[in-house]
C-alpha cells in the first residue's frame, strides 16, 4: 500500500531535535522503541487525531489516558472557554477547586480530604512525602514495573518510559534518595511480606498501581489487593493506591470501587484534568491534615488547582457521572476486544491480552503476563512491526509494548470495525 505522507512531521522532528532533547517533552513520544519518526499532531476531535501532514488516525492512546470522553468534547471545551474568559490563574482559592474536590470525594469514599496539584508525578511525590511525614518512617515499598511519575524516590524499577528505555535507575537520582525505596514483585504477596518483615517499623507506605498500566496492563490476581491491605494494616504501613490511570477509568470510583479495597491514600491525575495538567492526592482526614498549613508536611504550587484545569476536570467528571456511562464505555471495549481476539487467534501470531474494562494491552508472547518479569518476555520487535502496520492503516496505538491502550466514549462501532480489519491485515504480514 502507498506509504502515508510524513514530510512535515519529519521536518518538524529534525527542527525539534535541535531545540528539545530527543525532539520531545516526554521520552515515549519519540518512537524510540518502535523506530521511525514521531508524528506531529495538530488537532483532534472525538476518536480521531490528525497530524500536520493531513493524516487522520483512530486514536487509542487518548493522551495516555485522560481523554475518556474523546477529544475536544463540546462540554469540556465550553467549560475551558468560559473559564479562560474569566482569567487563567489567580493564585487564590476558587469555587472550582471546591467543586472538583467534592466530585472526587463523592467518587472515592476513602478520600475525605484532597489536595490538587498539576501532574501525576507531583501528586505521587507529595503523597509519598506525606506518608513519610505522617508516619515518621522513611522506607517505601513499590512494585517492579510500577510507575509513579519521575520523582527521585519513585524512579526505581519503574515502568513506562523508564521501562522501555531499560533505565530503571536514572543517573541523577542520588543513591541516598533511592535507597529507601524497596521493590516487590506485583501479584506476589510473599515478596511484600518479606520486605515488611525485614524492615519492621521502618516502612512508611506501600505504593501500588492497583491495576498496573505502565508495564502494559496487568490485572491484580484475585485477592492480591485485599491481602496487601491486610498486610499493610498489620505492619502499620500506609497503603497508597496510585490510580492516576485507573481512577475514573475502570469505574467512577476507580480500582478501589471495582475490587472493594480501601487504601489510606489515593493518587489521581490524567482523567481528572480532562486533558489539562492536573493531579490530586487524598485520603483520610487525619493523614491529610498533616499537610501544611494545618500540619508540618510542606507542599505547595503556584498553579495548583488552576481554574482552567479544574473546569475541564469538573466537566469531564460530570459527564462520566451520568447514568450508564461506564456500561456504555465497557460495552464498547468488550466489542473491540472480542473482534481483536478473533483477529489475533486467526492469525496464529502468539499474543496474550490483559484487559480491565476500557484499558488493555496485547503482549506479543504466549503469556500469561502477571508481573514485570513476564511482561518483559514480549517480542518488542514484532510489536514495532504491528505498530507501524496499524499506523499506516490509520490506527494510532501506543509506540511501546509496555503501555495501556484506551477505548473512549467517542469510539464508534465503525471505528472499531475498521480497527479490527486493519489488525487482521497487519497480523497477516507479521
Ligand atoms: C501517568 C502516571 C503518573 C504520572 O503522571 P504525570 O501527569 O505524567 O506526571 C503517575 N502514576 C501513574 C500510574 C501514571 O500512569
Amino acid at each position: 500500500m502507498a506509504r502515508m505522507k510524513t514530510t512535515t512531521s519529519i521536518h518538524l522532528f529534525s527542527l525539534a531535535n535541535t531545540l528539545i532533547p530527543g525532539g520531545v517533552n516526554s521520552p515515549v513520544r519519540a518512537f524510540r522503541s518502535v523506530g521511525g519518526t514521531p508524528l506531529f499532531l495538530e488537532r483532534a476531535k472525538g476518536s480521531t487525531v490528525r497530524d500536520v501532514d493531513g493524516n487522520a488516525f483512530i486514536d487509542y492512546v487518548g493522551s495516555w489516558g485522560p481523554m475518556i470522553l474523546g477529544h475536544a468534547h463540546p462540554k469540556v471545551v465550553a467549560a475551558i472557554r468560559a473559564s479562560a474568559s474569566r482569567g487563567t490563574s489567580y493564585g487564590a482559592p476558587t469555587p472550582g477547586e471546591v467543586g472538583l474536590s467534592r466530585l472526587i470525594r463523592k467518587a472515592f469514599p476513602s478520600i475525605e480530604k484532597v489536595r490538587l496539584v498539576s501532574s501525576g508525578t507531583e501528586a505521587a511525590m507529595s503523597a509519598v512525602r506525606l506518608a513519610r511525614g505522617y508516619s515518621g518512617k522513611d522506607k517505601i515499598i513499590k512494585f517492579e514495573g510500577g510507575y509513579h511519575g519521575h520523582a527521585d524516590a519513585m524512579l526505581v524499577s519503574a515502568g513506562s518510559g523508564a521501562l522501555t528505555f531499560g533505565l530503571p535507575d536514572s543517573p541523577g537520582v542520588p543513591r541516598e534518595a533511592a535507597k529507601h525505596t524497596l521493590t516487590a514483585a506485583f501479584n506476589d504477596i510473599a515478596s511484600v511480606k518479606r520486605l515488611l518483615e525485614r524492615n519492621r517499623n521502618q516502612v512508611a507506605a506501600v505504593i501500588v498501581e492497583p491495576i498496573p498500566g505502565n508495564m502494559g496492563v496487568v490485572p491484580p490476581a484475585p485477592g492480591f489487593l485485599a491481602e496487601l491491605r491486610t498486610l499493610t494494616k498489620r505492619h502499620r504501613a500506609l497503603l497508597i493506591f496510585d490510580e492516576v490511570i485507573s481512577g475514573f477509568r475502570v469505574a467512577f470510583g476507580g480500582a478501589q470501587e471495582l475490587f472493594g479495597v480501601v487504601p489510606d491514600l489515593t493518587v489521581l491525575g490524567k482523567i481528572i484534568g480532562g486533558g489539562l495538567p492536573v493531579g490530586a492526592f487524598g485520603g483520610r482526614k487525619e493523614i491529610m491534615d498533616a499537610l501544611s498549613p494545618v500540619g508540618p508536611v510542606y507542599q505547595a504550587g503556584t498553579l495548583s488547582g488552576n481554574p482552567l484545569a479544574v473546569a475541564a476536570g469538573i466537566a469531564t467528571l460530570t459527564e462520566l457521572s451520568r447514568k450508564g456511562a461506564y456500561r456504555e464505555l465497557n460495552a464498547k471495549a468488550d466489542y473491540l476486544a472480542e473482534g481483536m481476539a478473533g483477529a489475533f487467534s486467526a492469525s496464529g501470531v502468539p499474543t496474550y491480552t490483559n484487559r480491565v474494562g476500557s484499558m488493555g494491552t496485547t503482549f506479543f508472547q504466549k503469556g500469561p503476563v502477571t508481573d514485570y518479569v513476564s511482561a518483559r518476555r514480549s517480542d518488542t520487535k514484532r510489536y514495532a512491526k504491528y505498530f507501524h502496520g496499524l499506523l499506516e492503516r490509520g490506527i494510532y496505538i501506543a509506540p511501546s509494548q509496555f503501555e495501556a491502550g484506551f477505548v473512549s466514549l467517542a469510539h464508534t462501532k465503525r471505528d472499531m470495525d475498521r480497527t479490527i480489519a486493519a489488525a487482521k491485515a497487519v497480523l497477516a504480514t507479521l
